[in-house]
């Protein structure tokens, strides 16, 4: 495909964005990167990334360099959060590369966007160009920034989040849904995590109406996520409020040692709503499409929302690679059609992922822990999710699975 009159704009460098950009150069394609922020990095935050996004970042040659900064996960354990006993306890046979193709990476934000926008180059990442309006007509698309700017695009695509501005200017209104749950976040030095048996491994500690799960990253600090089946509604606007010394412990102050350790060792001064947004039937009008979690923002219980824009990236840029410029609305059909129905799956499986995490005492929640002991059911619940290799395959209309 000749870009060489095609221009294409991608709003927003964040890990989809990032990865599309890599994703199009396989095709001979180059795109140019809006993004709001002065400058490129997220402190205080991780991500785990599985076999169905990094077998991407394996294949154009990025492992070495995410080698030396992530921390390559091979366990999997669920556990009851006020007693500790283990749960279910899966490993991948006969390792996690072994099952899925690739590793599961836990790696700090900040690292990923480092190696991302190095493999990108600076030249065509544009920062501190806030997206404010876009004009699309006819024969051209126009992005107006905040400071004044404008730049003219034929293709424009919304990678900026789940806040999204894109999503919001083709839909007319925001479509947010708040979970039921809002969370707290840290990231833990191992020094003071004593008391956290297997510590290599990812784990979900369950309990009524909230769950911790937590992961190591890189140097073996763990990256954990809070989650509280509260407040209900969320009362403001805005997606994160301060939070009171010790606000994370009102509901696990009972639970294990292990979990009490790890919330209060590092202070979590901030209560983050968990968001999603509805599917959507089309997420292109025009000359303007979406991906990741501007097209489908998903709540973190399954750790699949930046893994689900490595996918997205992964095929649109292909459709756009094979189709080329002459043929951009197909390109763009093809693109939305492989990607509608697994990306509304794995929404549906993260959002009542939770409420089986949060299950009350009872039968329910023994039938669920049953379950989870057994290496076929947690395969049945993750393992279309991980095995999915977004270059090679299509996604199946039998394809999907959850706990409940
Ligand atoms: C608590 C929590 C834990 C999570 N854990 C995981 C996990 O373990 N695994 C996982 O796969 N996912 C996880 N996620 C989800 C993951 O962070 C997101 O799904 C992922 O970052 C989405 O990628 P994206 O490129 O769509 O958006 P982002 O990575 O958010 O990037 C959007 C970019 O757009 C920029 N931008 C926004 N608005 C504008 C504008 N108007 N103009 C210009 N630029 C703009 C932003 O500055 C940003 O750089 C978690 C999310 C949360 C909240």
């Amino acid at each position: 495909m000749s870009t060489n009159h095609f221009r294409i704009a991608i709003v927003g460098a964040g890990i989809g964005g990032l990865t599309l950009a890599l994703a199009l150069r396989e095709y001979g394609i180059e795109a140019d990167l809006y993004e709001q922020t002065a400058e490129l990095r997220e402190i205080g935050a991780a991500v785990a990334l599985s076999a169905n996004g990094t077998r991407f970042y394996d294949r154009i040659g990025l492992r070495a360099a995410f080698g030396k900064v992530c921390f390559p996960i091979s366990t999997l354990i669920f556990r009851d959060g006020r007693d500790g006993r283990v749960i279910g306890r899966h490993h991948g046979e006969p390792s996690y590369e072994g099952q899925f193709g690739a590793c599961y990476w836990g790696v700090h934000r900040a690292h990923l966007q480092a190696i991302l926008s190095g493999a990108v180059g600076p030249e065509r990442i544009h920062l501190k160009k806030r997206l404010a309006d876009i004009k699309d007509d006819a024969g051209e698309a126009v992005l107006f920034f905040e400071d004044g700017d404008s730049a003219r695009a034929d293709l424009v695509i919304g990678a900026d989040g789940a806040r999204s501005l894109v999503r919001r200017w083709m839909l007319g209104y925001d479509d947010a849904l708040y979970s039921g749950c809002s969370g707290f976040r840290g990231i833990v030095p191992p020094e003071k995590l004593s008391l956290l048996p297997e510590r290599d491994a990812i784990q979900f500690w369950m309990g009524p109406g909230g769950h911790l799960l937590h992961y190591p990253i890189g140097d073996g600090d763990h990256n954990f996520l809070l989650v509280e089946r509260n407040p209900s509604p969320w009362p403001v606007r805005d997606w994160v409020t301060n939070a009171e010394p010790g606000e994370q412990l009102r509901r696990f102050a009972n639970w294990h040692p292990a979990v009490v350790e790890m919330i209060s060792a590092v202070p979590t001064s901030q209560r983050w709503a968990l968001f999603h947004r509805p599917p959507l039937g089309r997420w292109t009008r025009g000359r303007v499409t979406l991906i990741g979690d501007a097209a489908h923002a998903l709540v973190p219980h399954h750790g699949q929302g930046a893994n689900q824009s490595i996918e997205d990236a992964v095929v649109l840029a292909a459709s756009l690679g094979q189709h080329g410029t002459g043929r951009v609305a197909e390109a763009l059909e093809q693109y939305e059609r492989l990607r509608r129905g697994r990306t509304r799956k794995v929404q549906f499986a993260s959002i009542s992922a939770a409420d089986v995490l949060h299950l009350p005492d009872g039968p329910a929640a023994k039938a669920r822990n049953t379950r989870l002991a057994q290496r076929g059911e947690v395969l049945h619940h993750l393992g279309w999710i991980h095995e999915f290799d977004p270059a090679t395959q299509e996604p199946s209309e039998r394809q999907g699975g959850t706990w409940l």
